[in-house]
């Protein structure tokens, strides 16, 4: 069998689709449900029936396109929402590389044992409620009181953005019921990261991906006057995030390498020249491939922030804003992925993935696998994405052979 996918045509889909959504302060800007989006749900649509595959959408607007009949589907996709000043690869190549994989064995009529079904979930980036909406929709994760609660990232409850839309809260709560069976579900996506590029290796191939941990933490220490408050009598609370910042990467680094800590925002108050900050608020997000290690980072890196606050003379508080477990790809998926790897001649890496995707969401219902592709400077979430398409080109051939094996 030496089917592979037509470059030519994928890298124009994805060139038409990178149309949709240009925003002026650059790159693309299509958060689900937004008007650039509605657009890219039509142009998908339309693909999809072009394709011959048979198009149907759940309550959640995740869309799916199926060939073949009844029976436990393999499906393969991704997500077409970008982050805000987003790039053009950011899941569109795996939406639009499995809309190809799928193109191509229609086209060549292969009569495979299970169906497959093309997948586009909705609000992979968070736009909306948290990340991976469709996905955990799909999953039957959801529940009413968090999406009535959820305000978006545009500062609008979720209701008020699903109003231009056939989409209510209930139909996203329905999605599950509307689930096909999924014998297996593959993703490939860019790298998000450098490590591919920087060993010029054109394949990974996902055999853990991390879990996290989001917290919002504060240091509460007193405001006192800059200029007549001595060193020793005060209770600064950026000096305690300081110390935090360091120490807890430090432990990181030497205890559990390979484990991920970021302070990505803090906010100083009252945030003036000449008063002592009384209240540090910042994001905490610590990651680990193993749900071992991250459970013990939480108690470490709470302790520590403590232990920091009573030598300082503050209080220390958190709470978490999300989390997620660590997933490891099924043997049986990574094998396949391997095999095939070394039929095509391709060079590959077993990497882990410290981003989150759909796929770990997806793998909580089937064996769930990913595929890697690396991406200049490892850019991502920004105009400047950009990757090789004979990359592209390789990580298509690998997730087509991969899916006539799992449908066979
Ligand atoms: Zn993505």
């Amino acid at each position: 069998m030496d089917i592979k996918i037509n470059l030519e045509r994928l890298k124009s889909d994805i060139e038409e689709l990178a149309q949709i959504g240009q925003d002026p302060r650059g790159g693309i800007s299509r958060p689900s449900f937004s008007k650039s989006d509605l657009e890219a749900r039509e142009w998908l649509k339309e693909k999809i029936c072009q394709a011959g595959l048979c198009f149907r959408q759940d309550g959640a607007g995740n869309m799916f396109g199926r060939l073949g009949g009844e029976g436990r589907a393999v499906l393969v996709g991704s997500h077409i929402d970008t982050v805000i000043n987003g790039g053009k690869f950011d899941g569109s190549a795996g939406v639009l590389a499995g809309l190809e994989c799928l193109r191509r064995i229609n086209e060549e009529k292969l009569r495979l044992a299970k169906p497959l079904e093309l997948v586009s979930f909705t609000d992979e980036e968070g736009n909306l409620v948290g990340d991976f909406l469709g996905s955990r929709a799909f999953a039957g994760l959801l529940n009413r009181e968090e999406l009535e609660r959820g305000i978006t990232s545009f500062g609008r409850p979720l209701q008020e953005i699903l109003a231009g839309t056939e989409f209510t809260l209930e139909s996203i709560l329905r999605a599950k019921e509307e689930r096909p069976e999924v014998e297996a579900f593959l993703e490939l996506h860019i790298e998000q990261g450098a490590v591919l590029e920087n060993e010029s290796i054109p394949i990974g191939i996902v055999e853990k991906i991390a879990g996290k941990n989001y917290r919002w933490c504060s240091f509460v220490g007193k405001p006192d006057h800059s200029g007549t408050t001595p060193l020793e009598l005060r209770h600064d609370a950026f000096l305690a995030t300081a110390d935090f910042a360091l120490k807890g990467t430090q432990l990181v680094a030497t205890r559990h390498y390979g484990s991920m800590i970021t302070i990505g925002r803090v906010t100083v108050q009252p945030g003036s020249f000449s008063v002592v900050p009384g209240q540090v608020d910042f994001s905490l997000d610590f990651r680990s491939a193993s749900s071992e290690i991250l459970e013990v980072l939480e108690k470490e890196l709470l302790a520590l922030a403590e232990d920091i606050a009573s030598t300082r003379g503050l209080s220390f508080f958190s709470r978490v804003v999300d989390k997620t477990e660590p997933v490891k790809i099924p043997p049986r998926i990574t094998e396949i992925l391997q095999e095939e790897c070394r039929k095509l001649g391709y060079p590959f890496l077993m990497m882990t993935s410290g981003a989150g995707h759909d796929a770990q969401i997806v793998s909580l219902i089937a064996d769930s696998g990913m595929i890697f592709i690396p991406c200049l400077d490892g850019i991502s979430h920004s105009p400047q994405e950009m990757i090789d398409w004979g990359d592209l080109e390789k990580g298509a051939n690998l997730l087509l052979r991969a899916l006539i094996r799992l449908a066979s």
